[in-house]
């Protein structure tokens, strides 16, 4: 088993999704890790800070591929043995850390990397490796290790056995600890330019009417677009912006609006929530800031950070409720302030 953690059930979508071809826009950080492998150059441990927020493990999968890929070109072969090892999720020298399922909360996602998945990963990669031309570990989300995981990787990630590469990949660089960053090399890759999203999004198939709005709601990252699409939330964000709209200009109150939407579980809510907020803030820091607008502003990132964090909901739905109406109304404050 390759997979040092992979969740029952993720690890065969994760399979299934991956192919050898990467999105246009990742290639040349691709490139950029097959140089250094090239040259003998690659890190111990490199910190990947993506721009996005669109789940990227399959991205994270084809950086372990061309790490460990016995043929690769400008991308892993996609033919080789290590390749298909890779495909199959049965790698021996390609270890993923990323959150668990928890069976005694109903399967639910936890919230953290524990520190005792990171000491599975080390000792695993204390063991003789293969004959390949080397051994990946991929941690992700890597901000979702809790300080006792991520304390108890530093030796490593600054010692690791010959020939072994961690690679944390992150959409929060900044929530990892000083030490961990400074012991990696860091690198970066946005979502690519709008009209470059466009195409691809309407090479995907996705319909040319849609686009600008999905496009939008995923602020600007092509992924998040099209899965946002795939999966009907788009509906939903847009129904939401509505309801909100209405609420906004007074029309209806905030348990009107929590209530018109109670098919929503906690993460929709979230992610409408702050969707909204980070269409807000963009609105804002675009116009014009005058002394007011830069108290709204600050407002509203201060929202944003506190929607980040998880509702605390979980023994009741009218505590659920009541949390909801409260950041809603906070929204309203912001938005309409000065
Ligand atoms: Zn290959």
């Amino acid at each position: 088993m390759s997979a040092v953690s992979t969740p029952d059930g993720e690890s065969t979508a994760l399979v299934n999704a991956v192919t050898p071809a990467a999105r246009p826009w990742q290639k040349a950080l691709i490139r950029q890790l097959l140089q250094l492998r090239q040259q003998d150059r690659l890190p111990h441990g490199l910190l990947i800070e993506l721009g996005t927020r669109a789940d990227s493990r399959d991205f994270g999968w084809l950086l372990g591929q061309a790490l460990l890929c016995s043929n690769p070109g400008q991308v892993p072969c996609g033919h080789c043995e290590s390749c298909r090892l890779m495909l199959a999720n049965s790698h021996p020298d390609f270890s993923f850390v990323t959150r668990e399922r928890n069976p005694k909360r109903d399967h639910k996602l936890n919230r953290d990397i524990s520190v005792d998945q990171i000491r599975q990963l080390i000792h695993r990669l204390s063991l003789t490796r293969s004959q390949g031309p080397g051994r990946c570990a991929l941690i992700y989300p890597a901000e979702r290790m809790n300080r006792e995981a991520a304390n108890s990787l530093l030796k490593t990630l600054e010692e690791p056995a010959p020939g072994t590469t961690l690679i944390l990949l992150t959409h929060h660089a900044a929530r990892l600890p000083i030490t961990i960053r400074s012991r990696c090399q860091r690198w970066r890759i946005d979502h690519p330019p709008r009209e470059e999203a466009e195409d691809w999004l309407a090479g995907q198939g996705v319909a040319a009417e849609r686009i600008p709005t999905a496009l939008g709601v995923a602020c600007g990252d092509p992924e998040q677009a099209l899965l946002l699409e795939g999966n009907g939330f788009l509906d939903k964000q847009q129904a939401f912006e509505k309801q909100l709209q209405d609420f906004l200009a007074q029309r209806i109150d905030a348990p009107s609006l929590v209530a018109a939407q109670k098919d929503l579980d906690n993460d929709e809510w979230r992610q409408l929530i702050r969707d909204s907020l980070l269409l807000r803030i963009r609105e804002q820091a675009e116009g014009g800031i005058d002394e007011a607008g830069k108290q709204r502003l600050k407002q509203l990132l201060a929202l944003f950070a506190r929607s980040e964090r998880p509702l605390q909901v979980e023994e009741t739905n009218l505590n659920l409720q009541l949390q909801l109406e409260d950041l809603l109304l906070s929204m309203k404050h912001a938005i309409q302030r000065g």
